[in-house]
């Protein structure tokens, strides 16, 4: 048996079109259903649904062989023990800095001003603002960050972008763009070995129905 560890919503949704590519069909729609673990046209192979951030966790210890998470959740993970054969080009959107429109960031920034700073992705952003030479304070936060600054709670909050909208509802603009993200094929380097008949013509078949595959650099 071969498990796939997916998150609902925009992971779970792209993934289909690359499942269908290896003749896969998930047979229960996670939206109507309760069920965690849903079978698959393929009697071998079944998904199970868990929290984006749980699924580098889930393959890390072999409660799924496979799993499909974004490079922003892979990070923050640290991706220990995971085999990341593939960038699927999928949930696409990028990591970025934002501030309320009345806040001058660069003069914060250009007079070494020391930022409260909130965010989910502690990793990144104190990575990122240590390659700057920012001082920082960090907040985590779990979730609605675009409140932090509208609250006085921090000046700056480090999220994850896509249309820009939900960053226009609140006021808020982005100053920096931090990085890129996509989503991955990630995979238990134990199921690689032992179960690599199975696995191999998954990644294949992913592999070749990525659309705008990265140029290779
Ligand atoms: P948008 O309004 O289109 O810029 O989307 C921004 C909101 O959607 C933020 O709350 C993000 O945390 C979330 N978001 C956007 N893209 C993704 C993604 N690929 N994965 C997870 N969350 C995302």
């Amino acid at each position: 048996m071969i498990t796939l560890a997916l998150s609902k919503g925009r992971i779970f949704d792209e993934t289909l079109p690359l499942l269908a590519a290896a003749g896969i069909e998930v047979l229960e729609d996670p939206e109507k259903s309760r069920k965690l673990i849903l079978p698959t046209n393929q009697p071998g192979v079944r998904v199970v649904l868990v929290r984006a951030t749980d699924v580098p966790t889930y393959v890390e210890y072999g409660g799924a062989d496979l799993g499909v998470t974004g490079k922003d959740t892979l990070i923050e993970h640290g991706g220990q023990g995971l085999y990341q054969p593939l960038d699927l080009q999928i949930a696409q959107c990028r990591m970025s800095v934002a501030v309320r429109a009345d806040f001058d960031y660069a003069s914060a920034v250009r007079q070494g001003s020391r930022l409260k700073v909130a965010t989910k992705y502690t990793a990144i952003a104190r990575e990122f603002f240590a390659s700057k030479g920012v001082h920082v304070d960090l907040i985590k936060l779990y979730g609605s960050m675009e409140l932090a600054p509208l609250t006085g709670l921090a000046d700056a909050i480090v999220d994850l972008v896509s249309t820009g909208s939900t960053l226009k509802a609140n006021h808020l603009v982005e100053v920096e763009r931090i990085m890129d993200i996509s989503s991955r094929l990630v995979v238990n380097q134990a199921a690689l070995k032992l179960k690599q008949r199975a696995i191999q013509p998954l990644i294949d078949a992913f592999s070749k129905a990525i659309i705008n595959p990265p140029v290779p650099t």
